[in-house]
């Protein structure tokens, strides 16, 4: 399980963040469902994040959602790769859930 954050500031936007069951992201697009790992309402000012996302693809899902929701306006593919970029950059850097350390040590 994740670190339970129910909302965020972005840009000094209040956003409310969400973690959804894999059965709850998804898109239809041509009556075909699209699988998700995250995705934003821009009217409701919401972020979710798929719980079946894990690892360096779940840093990589929430930066990509949350480049969404502070720039709208920007393209796809600039999303997809700074969002990779970066996640790449924080996990050689170390940064990791928490609860996906294994510790041998309790804090
Ligand atoms: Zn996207």
């Amino acid at each position: 399980m994740w670190k339970s954050v129910k909302s965020f500031t972005l840009l000094g936007k209040r956003w409310k963040f969400r973690n959804v069951p894999p059965s709850k992201c998804i898109q239809v697009e041509n009556g075909k469902i699209k699988k998700l790992d995250g995705y934003v309402k821009h009217d409701k000012q919401i972020v979710a994040i798929s719980t079946g996302v894990e690892g360096c693809d779940r840093l990589e899902t929430v930066i990509h959602e949350a480049l969404h929701a502070a720039f709208p306006w920007m393209r796809e593919w600039i999303i997809l790769a700074a969002a990779e970029e970066i996640a790449r950059l924080l996990w050689r850097l170390g940064y990791r859930n928490i609860d996906e350390l294994d510790l041998d040590v309790k804090r």
